[in-house]
């Protein structure tokens, strides 16, 4: 089912998650173990991030460096498939520019099909991590809108090979916003001009980028209304969780902690300290949204589901 569909249908706010595929060698196991404890709340839908391909150097016996292309967590569309086939919840799997032709889009867009997916997170997704700047791949997108263009398409029947028209995939797209502006975006109101060209493109529902501050998502939900952007704005959340955590996420995410969580946040010793200051925080920020009626709060896992169900405990 899509997602607009559960939003549509749902006379409350839904509660959803997201993982990332395990690092290459390490079991589905983990995966199941990750989604186990959150069952009981009842997630509409989980979704399943997409990781790009990663540069590592490999000493050759003749002493020189050779430049090597390997992905760590692959797994995305195999992960989907298992979550409906084991759980029946419907999975998103992340769709990325990165790395893909447009060809190999429309590849992994039939298997998804063939697979009963009915959504897709369309994104641009992040640069190569040894390399500064996105850069798209050979014949493939170089901005989320592209994607969501061809995938519109596909959706009328349109695939690349020209003048036929073909069996039409039934896709729901959903986008990235981003409260806090993207880090590479002129300012707040161009980046949202090109959240709208998204959505102007296809994208049915935006799911934001990790906020710990309310106001910011409120804000930017105005913002987006006034342009005319009408579509559900999923409000996405991050429990805090480790000593690393407090400045690993504002600098790789872009974002910033708000005074009153900063200050507690101070305060802490120990990752427990910083895992109860995030769950608190997470209660917080969970209970004002559904009092404001979100559509849905979609929850950061990051791999370990614990916080979110400390959290998610005292909301849903
Ligand atoms: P875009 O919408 O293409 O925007 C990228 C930048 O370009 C923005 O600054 C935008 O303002 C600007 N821009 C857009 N169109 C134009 C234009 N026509 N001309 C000039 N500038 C333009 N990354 C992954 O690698 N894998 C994932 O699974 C993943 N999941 C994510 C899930 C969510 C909910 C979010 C919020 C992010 C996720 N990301 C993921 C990270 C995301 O890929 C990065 O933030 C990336 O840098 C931007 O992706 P986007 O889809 O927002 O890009």
């Amino acid at each position: 089912m899509k997602v607009t569909d559960h939003i549509r249908q749902s006379k409350s706010t839904l509660f959803s998650f997201e993982i990332l595929p395990p690092l290459k060698g390490k079991s589905i196991q983990s995966i199941y173990d990750g989604i186990d404890p959150l069952l009981e709340f009842g997630p509409k839908f989980i979704n399943v991030t997409y990781h790009r391909e990663e540069f590592i150097y490999m000493e050759r016996e003749n002493g020189l460096l050779e430049k090597i292309a390997i992905r760590k967590r692959p797994g995305t569309v195999g992960i989907c498939a298992a979550i409906v086939n084991k759980y029946n919840i419907d999975a998103v799997p992340h769709l990325i520019c990165g790395g893909f032709s447009r060809e190999e889009t429309e590849n992994a867009l039939i298997d998804l099909q063939f697979l009963g997916i009915d959504n897709v997170l369309a994104l641009r997704g992040d640069p190569i991590k040894t390399e500064p700047n996105f850069r798209p791949s050979k014949d493939g997108h170089a901005f989320a809108k592209e994607l969501i263009d061809q995938i519109t398409e596909m959706n009328e029947g349109k695939y690349l090979m020209e003048d036929v028209n073909l069996e039409p995939t039934d896709f729901c797209i959903g986008t990235a916003g981003y409260p806090e502006k993207h880090f590479e975006a002129m300012n707040l109101s161009t980046d949202l001009m090109h959240l709208k060209s998204k959505v102007d493109a296809g994208a049915e529902y935006i799911v934001t980028q990790m906020f710990f501050d309310n106001s910011k998502y409120f804000a930017f939900v105005d913002a987006c209304r006034e342009i005319g952007i009408k579509v559900p704005i999923i409000p996405g959340l991050k429990p805090i969780k480790s000593l690393n955590h407090i400045s690993f996420l504002p600098k790789f995410f872009h974002i910033d902690y708000p005074e009153a969580l900063s200050t507690e946040l101070l305060k802490c010793k120990t990752n427990k300290d910083v895992e109860a200051v995030g769950v608190e925080w997470g209660i917080h920020q969970s209970k004002e949204l559904k009092a404001k009626g979100v559509p849905c709060i979609h929850y950061y896992t990051m791999s370990n589901s614990s916080s979110v169900r400390a959290i998610a405990k005292e909301i849903f």
